[in-house]
């Protein structure tokens, strides 16, 4: 069994430390690939630091793995070794179920195997990207494109399918009006993405220092959320709004700014609950819905997307050894847009 360089978190109050841990062989239907770039999603630090409650130590967060492929079973028929490979999310599923067998694995009635903080069909915890080789069973693999930069690849593995998902679901097409609401690793995918479905998008944040940012990723309008006056001005003005913020905020406020019909989804999910008002959804007929990444299909579907419009993520990159800096700075919505390790600092 290969021996991994790996960062972990050991408990939920202390910082990620370097590890090793184990990675299978690869078996019959399993790609290895050698992880070159991996994204760093606020749900790692949710789960490093046990804020949904479920966490497993030691943990390897990462779910936004891109690589290349250095070994392939004997039964692997679309991977081959020097290609370049994704993982997401999501490493396996039941595969029978009705969501599995529709390609909505994110939602498998027995249980997705998560890519890390998860258990595997082996019985073993999951261990994600953060480390620098992971052995996936092909089915669970995407292929990435050699047009795009791959550093900028690497979060739309989460990032990237969690706003388009959505966005697809709800039909948001041309003439509309949406509303992303903050400005982070999965806001800035949801206005590139939402712009390139022809929407018109007005960003809702809390940082005056986005603006220019803002617009130069594809939104027309941006609004501090914390003027109220402002905020009141957009009364009844969103088909749909995007909701990405990681801590607990208004919903009832959001929800008074969509249209009649208008729907508003939460992408976002801090670990707190949170209140609403009746009459925000009743008054208007308005929707408040959730959405989780995407099954796999969806998400070649959205890569292959992104390799044709020419669509990747802003990315900071850095050392492995600065990951714990990176999720302070993500605590005060200080990243632009994504931070994405260079695991040629952990080999
Ligand atoms: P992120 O990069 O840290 O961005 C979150 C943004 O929310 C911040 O940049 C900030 O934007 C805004 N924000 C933060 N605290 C706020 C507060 N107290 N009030 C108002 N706005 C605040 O995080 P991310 O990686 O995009 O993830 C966002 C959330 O989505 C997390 O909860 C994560 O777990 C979740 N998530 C869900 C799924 C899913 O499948 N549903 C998938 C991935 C991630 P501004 O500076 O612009 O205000
Ligand atoms: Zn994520
Ligand atoms: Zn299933």
């Amino acid at each position: 069994m290969p021996n991994v360089n790996a960062y972990a978190t050991p408990a939920a109050t202390a910082p990620l430390a370097p590890l090793t841990i184990d990675r299978r062989t690869p078996g019959a239907h399993d790609v290895q690939i050698e992880i070159l770039y991996c994204g760093v999603c606020h749900s790692d630090i949710h789960q490093a630091r046990n804020e949904w409650g479920n966490s497993i130590y030691p943990m390897v967060p990462g779910h936004e793995i891109v690589g290349r492929v250095t070994a392939v079973g004997d039964h692997v028929k679309s991977f081959k070794v020097g290609e370049l490979a994704g993982i997401g999310c999501i490493v396996d599923s039941c595969r029978e179920c009705e969501q599995c067998l529709d390609g909505e694995e994110q939602f498998c009635q027995n249980g997705m195997v998560g890519t890390y903080n998860g258990v595997g069909k082996d019985g073993k915890p999951t261990y994600g990207g953060y480390s620098t080789q992971i052995v996936v069973d092909e089915k669970y693999t995407l292929h990435v494109s050699e047009k795009l930069d791959i550093k900028g690849v690497a979060p739309l593995l989460c990032a990237g399918i969690t706003t388009y998902s959505p966005l697809r679901y709800w039909n948001v097409t041309k003439g509309q009006k949406v509303a992303i609401v903050g400005l982070g690793g999965l806001g800035h995918m949801g206005v590139k993405l939402a712009a390139a479905f022809g929407a018109e998008v007005t960003v809702l944040s809390t940082s005056d220092s986005k603006e220019a940012d803002a617009k130069r990723l594809g939104a027309t309008h941006f609004v501090n959320s914390k003027n109220e006056e402002k905020m009141a001005g957009l009364a009844g003005s969103f088909d749909f709004i995007l909701n990405t913020v990681s801590a607990p905020n208004s919903y009832d406020r959001l929800l008074g700014l969509l249209k009649t019909n208008g729907t508003m989804v939460l992408v976002g999910a801090p670990p707190e609950p949170s209140q609403v008002m009746g009459f925000s959804l009743i008054m208007r007929r308005r929707s408040l819905a959730g959405s989780l990444i995407g099954g796999i299909k969806e998400t070649q579907e959205m890569l292959d997307f992104c390799a044709e419009h020419n669509i990747t993520s802003d990315v900071e990159v850095i050392p492995m050894d600065k990951i714990n800096e990176a999720y302070e700075r993500m605590m005060k919505g200080d990243v632009k847009y994504r931070f994405v390790i260079d695991m040629q600092s952990l080999k």
